[in-house]
């Protein structure tokens, strides 16, 4: 093995379950505007067509519970509660079928977003990374296996700050939901284990300031958590 200049820090992991063993976190995709009434509070049409993507790196994702200070860059940083997923196993160009087989497990997460930065990419043609690949931004509670997990549509899925709902769903208002999501992102990526998958969020995201506490869940999932402290 090539003896390496520095060491890195260790791939990020979730903790699963009735496992004991975690699930490393390769990379993670990001789907926009999934839920109709957070497309058109983004001043968007709904386009039941075409799913979109982007990606937060791994270097970018922490644990439920934690801490962060508010980050640097912005004045309009968002909570945006997701269904996550994570692949099970390797697929491309999925029928519907290998894309229910494929799925691992199922868990919350929070996309936080510097809006301002990814309202600049829009208004510029510029991409959204200053707007979503935010260190410390791409937050995951443990997952639970899909088997344990009972059929996706009428969970209610929700977010709170400082214990008031902003946020508050069910699963079957996803437009594109998730073996839709499989089919359509494996025509170009090879999907594979370790792979995680954010959903999209519903309406009602907003600011956060220091000092907030964000809350959310799924029905049927460990929630989530994140405190937002001063800036540095
Ligand atoms: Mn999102």
């Amino acid at each position: 093995m090539t003896a390496t200049l520095f060491t890195l820090p260790p791939a990020f992991t979730i903790p699963v379950n009735g496992e004991s063993a975690a699930y490393p976190v390769a990379r993670i995709f990001c789907v926009g505007r999934n839920y109709a009434a957070h497309a058109k509070e983004m001043g968007h049409e709904v386009d039941r067509e075409n799913p979109f993507y982007f990606t937060k790196s791994p270097a970018h994702a922490i644990h439920t519970g934690a801490t962060v200070p508010y980050p640097p860059g912005t004045s309009n940083y968002h909570f945006e509660m997701e269904l996550a997923f994570a692949m099970g196993a390797p697929v491309f160009r999925a029928t519907r079928a290998e894309a229910e087989a494929a799925v691992y497990a199922y868990g919350c997460a929070l996309d936080m977003t510097r809006r301002d930065r990814q309202q600049d990419g829009k208004d510029k043609g510029r991409p959204w990374d200053m707007g979503k690949d935010v260190e410390q931004s791409a937050v995951f509670s443990p997952l639970t296996k899909a088997a344990d997990v009972a059929p996706l549509g009428p969970q209610r899925i929700h977010l709170e700050v400082n214990g008031a709902t902003k946020q508050d769903a069910t699963l079957d208002e996803l437009i594109h939901d998730v073996p839709e999501i499989i089919m359509d992102l494996s025509r170009y990526y090879h999907l594979r284990p370790g792979d995680v998958i954010m959903t999209g969020t519903p309406a009602g995201v907003g600011p956060v300031v220091a000092g907030d506490v964000i809350t959310g869940g799924i029905d049927g999932l460990d929630p989530i958590a994140l405190t937002i402290t001063a800036a540095e």
